[in-house]
């Protein structure tokens, strides 16, 4: 048998899927380790997909989307992002997985570097080895809550390094970037002459405070947005993202979609036009109950003296485990003698050893007894290792 490409075989595991796969294997498990909202998509975009199927919509959309999905992102950017946005900046996406695999597929050479953070989203890491780019990580600030230390991130800048991928608010660590830290991003971009992709596809779930768009405060013509429709309105089966650049990049990155996935889902477009269009106060409900939840399970957390990193978007929290060692030993007990799946910290990169993430978007109910059991997991592991 011919080989595999080496890009591919060399390409590591995600620590998330791994321990999904597991999970899988066991039966009844509290699964806490997916980032896919318990709640169904809402009724009205999905009768609105139902519709646009019965009504014709069954071919090929253009490939950058249709031209009314793109007219309503402008706007809803425009508006709730504050970034002006005209729908030629626009181009309509496979989720915000898809746009970061073009928009990275338009910019990278083999062998240039990308600077992520450490902790970070393993579909990047993924994505830049996939694509032969070489992966530089450089150090979020753990004591203050995962936040972005500009000096670091400059630090870690190389004469190869020529994309830097932020996000904001961050997946696992819940952190929402500071208008005083994502304003030093911009000078440095600039100094260093360097791309930068902001993935966005949580700017709506927000837990406290507020959040900024990157492009917001200035650098638009070398700044690449990324959002997606899979958090903010449930919709992760239906593939929907989209992505924000100058219109030359932009007619670019859909131009690139024609080859391989010709463009997103036609019915999936009208579903999101639909969430544009239709009544918000659907997401201010589910976030209200990430944010119920969170409460919850920081107040039992805190009742069991279990330390922890409190999120301030995004739906995640990073649960300190470090008494008991290695996270994903850790986690792989837990999901043994407890049923309960997480992920351990170093799916994510060495910044977040000796934690794992814990998803609330899991019912109340599996919440509370996921954290139970990992409170009494980690007595028991931290018990043996002394
Ligand atoms: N970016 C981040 C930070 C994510 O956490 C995820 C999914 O978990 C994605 C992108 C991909 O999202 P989508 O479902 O829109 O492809």
């Amino acid at each position: 048998m011919p080989e595999l490409a080496r890009a591919v075989t060399s390409t590591p595991h995600s620590g998330i899927r791994n321990m999904a796969e597991i999970a899988r294997q066991i039966p009844n498990v509290i699964r806490l380790e997916v980032g896919d909202p318990d709640f169904v998509t809402p009724t009205h975009i999905i009768e609105a997909a139902a519709s646009a199927a019965l009504a014709g919509y069954t071919g090929y959309p253009p490939s950058a989307g249709y031209e009314s999905l793109r007219e309503l992102i402008a706007e809803k950017v425009t508006r709730r992002n504050e970034v002006a946005t005209k729908a030629d900046e626009v181009v309509v996406t496979t989720g915000a997985g898809g746009g970061l695999f073009t928009t990275l597929l338009a910019l990278l050479n083999p062998g240039d570097e990308v600077l992520v953070s450490d902790p970070v989203w393993p579909g990047y890491p993924a994505q830049i080895h996939l694509q032969n780019g070489v992966l530089k990580r450089f150090p979020l600030d753990r004591r203050r809550g995962f936040a972005l230390d500009p000096d670091a991130l400059e630090g870690a800048i190389g004469p190869r390094t020529r994309i830097l991928i932020i996000n904001s608010p961050c997946n696992p660590t819940g952190a929402v970037y500071a208008e005083g830290e994502l304003r030093r991003v911009i000078e440095i971009a600039e100094r260093h002459d360097l791309w930068v992709i902001s993935d966005e596809a949580y700017d709506e779930i927000i837990l406290d405070g507020h959040g900024i768009s990157l492009a917001a405060l200035g650098g638009r013509d070398r700044i690449i947005t990324v959002f997606s429709f899979s958090k903010t309105y449930a919709m992760t089966g239906w593939r929907i993202g989209y992505v924000v650049a100058s219109a030359e990049l932009a007619s670019t990155i859909g131009k690139m979609q024609e080859p391989v996935v010709a463009s997103a889902s036609s019915l999936s477009q009208k579903g999101a036009e639909a969430a544009l269009q239709g009544p918000q106060d659907v997401v201010g409900e589910m976030v209200t109950s990430y944010r119920e939840r969170l409460d919850l399970a920081m107040e039992l957390l805190d009742t069991e003296g279990i330390g922890y990193v409190r999120p301030r978007g995004a739906f995640y929290l990073m649960v300190d485990i470090s008494s008991a060692g290695d996270s994903l030993e850790f986690a792989k007990s837990l999901l043994r003698e407890e049923r309960v799946a997480t992920v351990p910290g170093s799916a994510f990169g060495p910044g977040a050893e000796g934690m794992v993430r814990v998803s609330l978007a899991s019912s109340r109910e599996n919440l509370e007894l996921g954290l139970r059991a990992l409170s009494k997991c980690l007595r028991r592991q931290t018990a043996v290792k002394r």
